[in-house]
């Protein structure tokens, strides 16, 4: 009998295939639009049911319900790959995934698993509406309100902001107060179609990096939901939301990992063709040693976020290792992009080569599904219990 665990980088034969599968659509369909797409600050809509196609936006889901029947760890190897090319393409499967699919798995009843993830799985993106322009890092101080309807149901009032895939979006899962005198203890997940009326999508905006990826307003205004569409239990949303977010981090560390790969990849590539003093600039021990570090950093990140997303499908506790592994790999991201840009010298600087793009989209990470004080915050409130 083996009993030796195996290592965090190993891959099942399922997992590897499905890594390969996932790293040849990033090449040969992501990377040839990804500059169009950056101008353009929208995905190109022909990627979006290949997505579908390929069995990326339903990654946990099971069979039955129309996805892939596969792991968070699956998630975070599709997520690493496509982000390797394009940060932007990689957020729509990620929130998908771990922010839309997840709680409707975690939380819905079986009519609502069967009514959404079905379509949830072959054409509707979906969306996660937590933030407002008031409450970010203080997410449970929203002001969106929902109330008894008349007739049965809840109206919902107020403005969600910065929601990814607001753009593209069929389904939302939308976080307000229904018992605002409980605090957060009112916070319910509702289920909003865009077709729902009061239901609109706000400005869209510009952004510093992962300009692809639509990060929209959401408009609530008098939107009539039925109580069929309540997720979970009405004054849990908080722990929907909390639960969520955990899982969620994972993927965004995913992400940063992808992209520092991504532009460690080209600078690895450069080094060895761009000549100065008259030879390659590899042979430089000062360029080595850059490279040796960066690429330390990131493994240790990989590391760290393999292990976070292997913890959460064996089932064990993974809160404080996927908010390390969000806060590291989001720092290793910063400063692996950076050195690559250096690395490129002048050219590095301008939009003809990517580097620009990767340390662009790096900023991100240490930004959304908790900033890294809020990821600080929770380590160390758990090191201190
Ligand atoms: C591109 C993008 C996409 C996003 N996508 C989504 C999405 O799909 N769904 C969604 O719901 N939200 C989304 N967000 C929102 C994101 O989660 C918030 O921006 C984030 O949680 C920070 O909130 P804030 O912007 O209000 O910043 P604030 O909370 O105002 O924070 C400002 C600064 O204060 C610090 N700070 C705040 N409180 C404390 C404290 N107690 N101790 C120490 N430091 C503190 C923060 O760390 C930060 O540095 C997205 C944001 C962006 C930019």
């Amino acid at each position: 009998m083996n009993s030796t665990p195996s290592p965090l980088t190993a891959l099942s034969e399922e997992e590897r295939m499905f890594r390969d599968a996932v790293a040849e659509f990033a090449e040969t369909e992501v990377r040839p639009r990804v500059r169009a797409m950056e101008e353009a600050r929208r995905i190109d809509p022909v990627l979006i049911p290949q997505c579908f196609a390929l069995g990326l936006m339903g990654i946990e889901v099971p069979e039955e319900l129309g996805g892939a029947g596969g792991t968070l760890f699956m998630v975070t190897l599709a997520v690493e790959e496509i982000s390797r090319v394009d940060a932007s393409a990689a957020i729509l499967v990620d929130v998908q995934n771990t922010l839309v699919n997840h709680p409707l798995l975690r939380y819905g009843s079986a009519a609502q698993r069967e009514q959404f993830l079905p379509r949830l799985t072959s054409d509707t993106v979906g969306a996660y509406a937590l933030s407002e322009a008031g409450s970010g890092s203080d997410a449970f101080g929203l002001a969106t309100r929902a109330e008894r309807a008349g007739g049965g149901g809840w109206r919902l009032t107020g403005r969600k902001l910065w929601i990814t895939n607001g753009g593209e979006a069929g389904i939302f899962i939308i976080f307000a107060n229904s018992d605002p005198a409980a605090g957060y203890r009112g916070i319910t997940a509702f289920i909003v179609e865009r077709d729902f009326s009061g239901f609109s999508v706000g400005k869209k905006e510009d952004k510093l990096g992962i300009r692809a990826s639509s990060t929209t307003e959401l408009l609530l205004d008098d939107c009539l939901v039925p109580d069929e569409n309540v997720l979970g239990p009405v004054g849990q949303g908080y722990k929907i939301a909390i639960e969520t977010l955990n899982e969620g981090r994972i993927g965004i560390g995913a992400q940063m990992i992808g992209v520092a790969r991504g532009a460690l990849d080209a600078a690895v590539a450069y080094v060895k063709e761009r000549r100065q003093f008259g030879k390659p600039i590899a042979e430089f021990q000062a360029i080595q040693f850059q490279l040796a570090q960066a690429a330390t950093e990131l493994e240790a990140a990989r590391l760290m976020v393999y292990n976070a997303a292997r913890l959460k499908d064996a089932g064990q506790p993974f809160t404080s290792e996927a908010a390390m592994a969000k806060l590291l790999s989001s720092q290793v991201c910063e400063r692996v992009t950076s050195v690559c840009v250096e690395l490129f010298g002048g050219y590095g600087y301008t939009t003809d080569y990517p580097v620009e793009k990767f340390y662009r989209d790096a900023k991100i990470g240490a930004i959304y599904e908790g900033t890294s004080n809020m990821q600080l915050q929770t380590i160390a409130k758990l090191l201190l219990r």
